[in-house]
């Protein structure tokens, strides 16, 4: 597997296997930087079909935390955490334990939250055995899932890239195409819809689409369609990698700005976006609002919504920062996104 290569190629610091024969649990948590703060990262559980593949993953999810928090002046490190197996059908209280053991052997430098196969619940269980956990559902005490404040930020995102490509950046009349309607899409969607936007939308998940059509007015085309649509903003809320060889000449709208984490199948994909004047709100600054959210349930501060959501609104004018820098230097705004984080983490060290 050549673990060693694959944590020099980004400066990893640490990767911890996870393994408890009793619950079955066979867990990846990786550390990418901690020069800003404490690792934070999700729990995502997933069927992987390799040890490799889930490698990878947690490598990738954790580097990009660390950019995420970078860019959005949150003070926390890069972390992930992979759970190999369906969470549909293997998840259970004492393998969500078994992981909390080891993170809280940890002694503080990984933080968990929720991702892609847990939930809010699920960290209340994994707090049983460690008090490094985010997300705790509001019922045992916590913050609850934060992908409320996530959508909001990514309709922050959203309006700045309408600025940039339009000159103004209010929804009305403008029409936004939504990709997923999962925790994060459908909460975009409402923003949007909410603030006068027309929309058109697309998810593998039937009833997704139907509350879409009958609450929002949404138009809803098959999940092949979406990249057609002639729109101002299209918008990824589903799974990563949507941004890629097949996809980019598709795309009729000026814009694209959404919630979903990797969202370039590959960093070339920026260059491509650019080269045909498609305005990108790189994923990881525009998806930045549930870690702001997180940030302050770790550090003890309120999370109550009016608090959190004059914190998430500065989303708008970063990404309004990185379109400008971008141009300033000729460069992609996922380049210019970057070069910001850096920036930060090389300043603090
Ligand atoms: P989710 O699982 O609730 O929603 C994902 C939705 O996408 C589901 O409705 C699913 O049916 C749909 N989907 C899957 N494949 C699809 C396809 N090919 N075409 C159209 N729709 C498809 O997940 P979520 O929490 O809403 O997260 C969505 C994305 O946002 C993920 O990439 C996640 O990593 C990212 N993200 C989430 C948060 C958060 O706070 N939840 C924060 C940052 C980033």
């Amino acid at each position: 597997m050549h673990v060693f290569e694959r944590l020099s190629e980004y400066d990893y610091e640490k990767v911890v296997f996870c393994n408890d024969n009793e619950s079955g649990l066979r867990a990846i948590i990786a550390i990418h930087d901690t020069t800003l703060g404490p690792a934070l990262g999700g729990v995502r559980m997933l069927p992987y079909r390799t040890d490799e593949e889930a490698l990878t993953d947690v490598l990738r999810l954790s580097r990009g935390m660390t950019y995420k928090a970078a860019i959005s002046g949150v003070d926390l490190g890069g972390g992930k955490s992979v759970v190999i197996g369906d969470s549909r059908t293997s998840k259970n209280p004492a393998m969500l334990r078994a992981l909390g053991r080891f993170i809280e052997r940890m002694g503080g430098e990984y933080i968990a939250g929720q991702d892609i196969g847990t939930n809010s619940h699920d960290m209340a269980v994994i707090r049983g055995a460690t008090k490094n956990v985010a997300c705790v559902n509001e019922s045992a005490g916590g913050a609850g899932d934060p992908s409320r404040t996530t959508a909001y930020g990514v309709s922050c995102g959203i309006r700045a890239v309408l600025k940039a490509t339009t000159g103004s950046d209010s929804f009305a009349g403008r029409h936004i195409a939504i990709q997923g309607l999962g925790n994060v899409g459908f909460s975009v969607a409402r923003f949007c819809h909410e603030a006068g936007a027309k929309l058109t939308v697309a998810d593998i998940y039937e009833p997704a689409v139907v509350r879409a059509a009958s609450e929002m007015a949404a138009e809803v085309v098959s999940t092949d369609e979406i990249y057609d649509v002639e729109c101002d903003v299209f918008s990824p809320n589903s799974i990563g990698g949507v941004i890629n060889d097949d996809t980019v000449p598709r795309l009729r709208c000026p814009a694209v700005a959404g919630g979903a984490n990797n969202v370039l199948a590959e960093a070339c994909h920026a260059d491509a976006l650019t080269a045909r004047g498609i305005t990108y709100g790189p994923d990881y600054l525009v998806n930045s609002g549930g870690l702001i959210r997180c940030q302050e349930e770790v550090f003890g501060r309120p999370t109550e919504d009016f608090t959190i959501y004059s914190k998430v609104t500065q989303i708008y004018d970063q990404t309004l920062q990185v379109i400008g820098l971008a141009e300033e230097l000729g460069i992609s705004t996922a380049a210019a996104a970057d070069w910001m984080a850096e920036e930060r983490i090389a300043t603090t060290k």
